[in-house]
């Protein structure tokens, strides 16, 4: 009987090993995990401390109880520590007896996910808390309750730091956002991103921008500029790292950066280790250049293909990503996909900027919405977008991914039969329009 050994269980390990014994009953499979739980919503966990989600307990998919039914075997608190590609073997240390033991695979799926950076500032301060588990989620939870705090500090401007801010505001908490640069939230053009100060201001958060904790002592912060402010709860959003350190010395390939480069099958340079999730290097859909995107949806993608490559159907394919993401910010909805708009700038290609109405003008609560298109000179292809707004954005970004997945070109878009009713769209909708421009833009450069 072969056998599987996963390591990591939460998102992409977790739905690898349920892929993966759903087409094949036989076959061995046993999860390490070194954290306390498997198999939970990362990416609910914020809204958990808003109230959205009321109780932890949704937010867990699987246990090792209802995985130990399907006859998985799941060990948490077991660290994986090294990898010996020549003896297929895996040492890992229960941390929990604090002893080691030696497994053997004829399958190595690596899931480990990408861990949150920190600061020197905030290393042994017991008020700092990062949010990356279902554990950390509890550490703040019990900080809030135990201690009754009402004031937090939130550092970084990632997806992860804004969610948190609007769900302790939720929560009834004073919140302060201390970010280091000018422009809040870096997958986002800085002229598309203004509206978050305003946002954040009109919502009573206290924002310092080109600043940073330099030292934390009792609750109080003390800032690059000398200032002190309460601190008696801080999150730190400020990125994350690939944990690929363990494989270091195992002959499985890692870049400068510690990801785990895999091609269409998952596969890394080891014909029988495959990798899926936040640590690994991909490459984007429609360009053909590496990336990494630790996001969900690659994950649970690379766990169909992975699975289906193992039990045998070779046909099953991964075909790259485009980073497709959106976030809520209170009334805001923010979107893109493509290129980063550093990338962007090493292709020849020009803007098309469109906003207008989400919906029929002459409708009583009619909005904005603004799309931006980074277009291909010479082929018209969408290398990246962005979709601004206060509604309508999830479907907008999804059409356009859609539409790319599919070959579309930007001037395509005008061909797009949208579903039309005032109070849905326009005749003509907001991406139509960012057709016709781009057709108009192109028939200017092409004379
Ligand atoms: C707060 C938060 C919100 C998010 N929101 C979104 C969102 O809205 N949309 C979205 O698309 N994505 C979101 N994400 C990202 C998404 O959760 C990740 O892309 C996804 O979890 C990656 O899956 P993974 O399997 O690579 O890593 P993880 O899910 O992080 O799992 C990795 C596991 O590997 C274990 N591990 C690591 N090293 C070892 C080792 N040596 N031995 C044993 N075990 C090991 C870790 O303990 C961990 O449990 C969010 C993430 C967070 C933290």
């Amino acid at each position: 009987m072969p056998k599987a050994i996963i390591i990591g269980g939460v998102a992409g390990g977790a739905t690898a090993a349920s892929q993966l014994r759903r087409i094949d009953e036989t076959i061995d499979i046993t999860i390490y995990d070194k954290g306390r739980d498997i198999s939970f919503g990362n990416c609910g966990l914020p809204y958990n401390i808003g109230g959205e989600v009321s109780r932890r307990e949704k937010l867990i998919a699987a246990t090792p109880e209802s995985f130990a039914e399907k006859n998985v075997d799941v060990y948490t608190r077991h660290e994986v520590m090294s990898v010996d590609t020549d003896k297929n073997t895996v040492m890992v240390k229960d941390t929990e007896e604090n002893v080691e033991l030696e497994d053997s695979y004829d399958y190595l799926i690596l899931s480990p996910g990408a861990a949150p950076r920190t600061v020197p500032a905030l290393l042994d301060v017991p008020e700092a808390f990062v949010l990356h588990t279902l554990e950390d989620l509890d550490l703040i939870q019990a900080h809030i309750k135990m201690t009754g705090v009402n004031k937090a500090v939130v550092i970084g401007a990632g997806y992860i730091g804004l969610e948190m801010i609007e769900n302790l505001v939720e929560r009834g908490l004073d919140v302060t956002f201390i970010h280091r640069r000018e422009s809040i939230y870096a997958p986002l053009e800085d002229d598309l991103s203004e509206f978050f100060a305003a946002e954040m201001e009109s919502r009573g958060i206290t924002v310092k921008l080109n600043t940073e904790i330099v030292e934390v002592n009792g609750g109080i912060a003390t800032l690059t500029n000398g200032e002190e402010i309460e601190a008696p709860m801080i999150i730190a959003g400020i990125g994350i790292l690939p944990q690929t350190k363990f494989l270091e010395t195992s002959g499985i390939k890692l870049t400068e950066t510690g990801l785990i480069p895999v091609d269409s099958t998952g596969c890394t340079n080891i014909d029988n280790v495959f990798a899926l999730g936040d640590a690994i290097e991909t490459t984007y859909q429609h360009v053909d250049q590496k990336t990494n995107v630790a996001l969900a949806w690659g994950a649970h993608r690379m766990a169909f293909v992975i699975s289906h490559q193992i039990s045998g159907d070779k046909s099953a394919a991964f075909e790259g990503l485009l980073g497709t993401n959106i976030m809520r910010f209170f009334d805001y909805d923010i979107a893109t996909l493509g290129l980063s708009e550093k990338e962007v700038s090493d292709y020849d290609h020009f803007i098309v900027d469109h906003k207008q109405r989400n919906k029929a003008g002459y409708m009583e609560g009619s909005i904005p919405i603004q799309v931006r298109l980074y277009v291909g000179r010479n082929d018209g292809r969408i290398l990246r977008a962005s979709v601004v707004g206060k509604e309508g954005v999830d479907k907008r970004i999804d059409i356009l991914a859609a539409h790319i997945r599919l070959g579309g070109t930007a001037m395509d878009l005008a061909n797009i039969e949208i579903a039309y009713s005032p109070p849905y769209s326009s005749p003509k909708s907001v991406l139509n329009m960012a057709g016709y421009k781009t057709i108009e833009k192109m028939k200017k450069l092409n004379e």
